[in-house]
């Protein structure tokens, strides 16, 4: 492995295929398989126009990735990102297809992006942009293909949207083919949290599993979207105390514990969370290596890496964010005792309620907040210990132990199927 040992940034793909070779080789898997399953199954690159409010017109580039379709159609977000490269949806695909396989929900692999600071678009822009971007990877999608989903700066009215053009296109309304949507629009009650809801639900069972009191625990969690906000503010529901955040711009500090809700407030005037009242700003850095029990990356990838493994002060680190670890970091963390819970496995709550509003959406359904929270509890607890006892039976990781799980399954369901022709 030497994607850290030159100063180029590190390679989301190659990490991710990295990761996937160690379980490849635990589980002695076929040779013709694993050089099936290391690659994606379709990679689309679409360049699309977009009227700008000046009256310009601009080209826009996106990708659909779909790794996997063994388990069922291809899952997975579309995040707008100016720093989104096909390398990075490869990698973010495959993560879905064993996010998936892990949580045991009946998905293949996909993902989405397109090249675009969405912060510096009209409202007029977002959506027109959004809209030719789902018509261009249309040829990709459908509610029985490919289902997508909001991932980092996507939102629900963008999943309407969506979902509106490509109703318009087959003339009627088609509310599973994309999840996430608006409540009103055939979203999922607790779908909005659920990511950051199964990532606690996580946290809960490893400091069960470790001993730790989650009353007098501090938190320190790197990203205040909407996986890292809510995670903050369900950990202070849980007694703890949250010591840290940051966003893109930068990090604050109080030992004390800070006020969620009025950072998110602070946040919605200021653009930020820094400057926030009471508070030292410190840098995203910073926030990783401050003194905690347990430490939520939420936002993108490689930010836990060999330069800053051996500063982790937490006992537990909770992968919200897809990816944020590297394999170096991860052994540096696991010889320290780092009780590392992986993305694939602490953030799959999001894409869990994902699978329960296709659900509900392909059934005309409609179920209760209490009945979605109580599903995504069972599945995230019951995964959560396979995993753990995977890792514990082999000596491994929990990423490995994850992996194991994940890539057995869709292995099977492979090897079930046959090869075509
Ligand atoms: N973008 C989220 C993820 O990375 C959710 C995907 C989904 O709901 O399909 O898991």
């Amino acid at each position: 492995m030497t994607t850290e040992q030159t100063t180029a940034p590190i390679n989301a793909w190659h990490v991710a295929q990295h990761q996937f070779d160690l379980a490849a080789e635990m589980l002695n898997l076929d040779p013709g398989l694993r050089r099936v399953l290391r690659e994606p199954r379709r990679e689309l690159t679409v360049h699309f126009p977009v009227k700008m409010d000046d009256g310009s017109v601009q080209v826009f580039t996106g990708y659909r990735v779909q790794h996997n379709l063994g388990r069922g159609p291809a899952k997975g977000g579309i995040r707008y990102h100016q720093d989104v490269t096909i390398d990075e949806v490869k990698a973010l695909a495959m993560w879905m297809t064993w996010k998936c396989a892990v949580v045991a929900i009946p998905y293949g692999g996909g993902k989405g992006g397109v090249i675009v600071d969405p912060k510096k678009l009209s409202k007029k822009e977002l959506e027109g942009l959004s809209r030719r971007f789902f018509t261009e990877i249309e040829v990709l999608v459908g509610p029985e293909r490919d289902i997508p989903a909001p991932d980092v700066n996507t939102t629900p009215q963008i999943m309407a949207w969506f979902m509106d053009t490509y109703s318009m296109h087959v003339g009627h309304t088609v509310p599973g083919v994309v999840t996430g949507k608006p409540i009103s629009l055939g979203g999922s009650e607790g779908r909005n949290e659920a990511t950051a809801r199964g990532c606690v639900y996580t946290i809960v069972e490893a400091a069960a599993h470790l001993g730790m009191d989650l009353n007098t625990a501090t938190v320190a969690v790197q990203g205040f979207g909407n996986a890292g906000n809510i995670a903050a503010t369900l950990m202070v529901e849980q007694g703890s105390k949250v010591v840290a955040v940051s966003d893109s711009q930068g990090g604050i500090r109080n030992v004390a514990g800070l006020d969620i809700a009025r950072v998110l407030q602070w946040k919605a005037e200021h653009g930020t969370v820094k400057g926030f009242p009471g508070a030292e700003d410190i840098t995203n850095a910073e926030v990783l290596e401050t003194e905690c029990d347990i430490l939520i990356p939420a936002a993108l990838e490689n930010q836990i890496t060999a330069r800053n493994a051996g500063s982790i002060k937490a006992r537990i680190v909770a992968e919200a964010a897809n990816g944020p670890t590297t394999p170096e970091a991860d052994e540096i963390l696991f010889e320290r005792g780092v009780f590392l819970i992986p993305d694939i496995l602490c953030n799959a709550g999001g894409v869990t309620v994902s699978y329960f509003e296709w659900v509900q959406d392909l059934n005309r359904d409609h179920w209760t907040e209490t009945e979605v929270n109580a599903k995504l509890k069972t599945i995230m607890v019951k995964a959560f210990h396979e995993v753990l006892a995977q890792a514990q039976q082999q000596g491994v990781n929990m990423r490995t132990g994850a992996y194991l799980n994940a890539v057995q399954r869709v292995a099977d369901a492979t090897a079930l199927r046959g090869l075509y022709p």
